[in-house]
């Protein structure tokens, strides 16, 4: 891997290097130094104004044929997402891979809106002769920093709008997930200028040097305590961050709801990706008169959900295990302590025993006094809080430090999106959940501990351009209100405030001053 630091070497035992299906080895990846990070950055500065140079539509055309590479080359990638993660090889594809083409044309589309020269309509009298015109100037290099939870799509949200504004890259994989980033990085080699996009990897301390190391912007995917450290180093830098942290997100179960169709969608959203997914369904507020028929259908949904153990991938498993330790001893902590205070496990609330597997998990009858209810818990585990109404759910969901994504589920669409609408979150859904983070168009974003970056959609592009104003004054007169001062100044003030008033008169009087005072300043000047 050229630049890489990803070259297979053997070193001391770190993160990243078992399949957590079945613990089976998946070889070495050396880290970057510090001093690496830096030469990363640099490599990418001295390839980035040859790329910036180059028209959108050029760009454009490259950011889709890397989206065809990634699709015609899915079997490759999907062995390595399969193998880091644990998950079956279809589950990789179906969530990372096969919509790639469609989802770099809308983020193209995106693109354009953003990166579109904007005219700026000034009143001709006010301002007579000037045009002026906001354009879109990449900001440099880039960062990207990402989580364990999606190796490759955490990537591409940020990388698309990245490039098409004519930006340089550094990709920082998380250490738990380094092969996956490497690959892609290896990609972009083959299909954009050389060195435009380069890939740092290692923990922490690489993702620091990363952000003191020169990059012009960053992206950050990860928890809430790493994305304020992040903040705060691009804060002493005067960098714009995007930070998109965790979730806890909250479906609310009306008693009118389609029970079918409502099971089915909160088991996937719920379970989906073994629940590591930021907007995983981890709460229902269900209305009592129907939650004893839906936690009993929900729980015979999840109890049928298989968890891969092939290292493989071939399978047919609908979730992988968790894909590390830490995050599998989380899992436990909070079942194990619903558990003690009262909760009732419906199914699951246990390790597989092979690999990091824990089975698919529903606790019934939960409160705010559990860590299931008020941290994200981030592993396959859905938490049920029974409710009286639909406003006591909505003031319950709304409890929480953070608001990614939320959803109500009832036959009444109207009623359905005024409840929506009074959730705290970025993204609001009836009878639906969290699908729209693989649409390039919509912005993804939260509230609070959720972060305040923008994910995808003509909205995130402050991360990745600065913004200019261009004027070019033809008038051949100098400005009325330049030097020197005169009556007729003092005149003109109070003649512009009529006009802002809508006094029609004071029009006339204006251009009347405005000769005088074009006169003056010509004079005083010289002319
Ligand atoms: P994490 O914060 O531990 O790590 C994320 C990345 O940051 C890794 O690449 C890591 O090496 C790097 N990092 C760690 N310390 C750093 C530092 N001091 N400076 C710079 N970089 C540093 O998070 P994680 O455990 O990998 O990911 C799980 C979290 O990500 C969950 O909370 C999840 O909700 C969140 N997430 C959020 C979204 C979203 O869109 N909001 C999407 C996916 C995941």
């Amino acid at each position: 891997m050229s630049s890489s630091g990803a070259e297979v070497v053997s070193s001391g035992v770190r993160p990243g290097q078992q399949n957590p299906a079945d613990g089976s080895p998946l070889g070495e990846l050396r880290w970057s130094t510090a001093a690496e990070v830096t030469a990363a950055i640099e490599k990418a500065r001295a390839a980035q104004p040859g790329w910036a140079e180059l028209s959108l539509d050029a760009r454009a055309g490259k950011a889709l044929l890397l989206a065809r590479r990634i699709v015609e080359r899915r079997a490759e990638i999907a062995k390595i997402l399969s193998e880091e993660t644990g998950r079956s090889l279809t589950e990789c594809l179906m969530s990372e891979v096969v919509t790639g083409v469609g989802y770099a044309k809308g983020a193209i589309r995106a693109g354009r809106a953003a990166l579109a020269p904007e005219k700026i309509k000034l009143s001709a009298l006010e301002y007579p002769g000037k045009k002026v015109v906001v354009e879109a100037v990449p900001r440099g290099v880039i960062g990207i920093i990402a989580p364990w939870n999606y190796p490759l799509g955490n990537f591409m949200k940020s990388l698309y709008p990245a490039l098409l504004s004519g930006n340089g890259v550094v990709l920082k994989p998380s250490e738990h997930t380094p092969r996956a980033g490497a690959w892609l990085a290896a990609l972009c080699n083959e299909v954009f200028p050389p060195g435009l996009v380069q890939i740092v990897q290692g923990d922490g301390a690489i993702g620091q040097a990363l952000l003191a190391g020169g990059v012009d912007g960053i992206v950050f995917t990860g928890s809430v305590a790493t994305g304020k450290k992040v903040s705060v180093a691009a804060a002493e830098r005067l960098i714009p961050a995007s930070v998109e942290l965790g979730g806890k997100d909250a479906a609310i179960v009306l008693a009118d709801c389609d029970l079918v169709r409502t099971t089915a969608g909160i088991a996937f959203w719920a379970m989906h990706n073994c629940g590591q997914n930021c907007a995983g369904i981890e709460r229902v507020y269900v209305e009592e008169a129907i939650a004893d028929r839906f936690v009993e259908q929900l729980t015979k949904v999840c109890k049928a959900i298989r968890v891969n153990d092939d290292p493989s991938g071939a399978a047919d498993a609908e979730i992988g295990p968790l894909q590390n330790a830490a995050q599998l001893a989380i899992v436990e902590a909070h079942v194990e302590e619903a558990r003690q205070r009262g909760a009732a496990i419906l199914c699951g609330g246990a390790r597989t025993g092979k690999g990091l597997g824990y089975q698919a998990t529903v606790v019934d009858k939960c409160d705010e006094s559990m860590r299931v209810v008020s941290e994200e818990t981030f592993g396959p585990v859905v938490a049920v809080i029974r409710v009286k109404d639909a406003d006591e759910a909505i003031r319950r969901a709304n409890d929480s430090r953070y608001g990614l994504n939320g959803s109500v589920w009832t036959s009444n669409l109207e009623r359905g999106a005024a409840l929506a609408r009074r959730l705290e979150v970025g993204v609001a859904l009836v009878n639906n959940h969290a699908f729209t983070g693989i649409l390039p168009e919509t912005p993804w974003t939260g509230v609070r501990d959720t972060g305040t970056g923008v994910a995808a959609s003509r909205h995130a592009y402050p991360t990745f351009v600065r913004r200019r104003t261009v004027v070019v004054d033809s008038n051949k007169d100098p400005e009325p209100f330049w030097l020197p001062s005169t009556p007729e100044l003092t005149a003109l003030a109070d003649t512009v405030a009529q006009l802002q008033l809508g006094s029609l008169g004071a029009a006339f009087r204006a251009l009347g001053l405005i000769k005088k005072r074009v006169a003056a300043i010509k004079k005083l000047a010289g002319g």
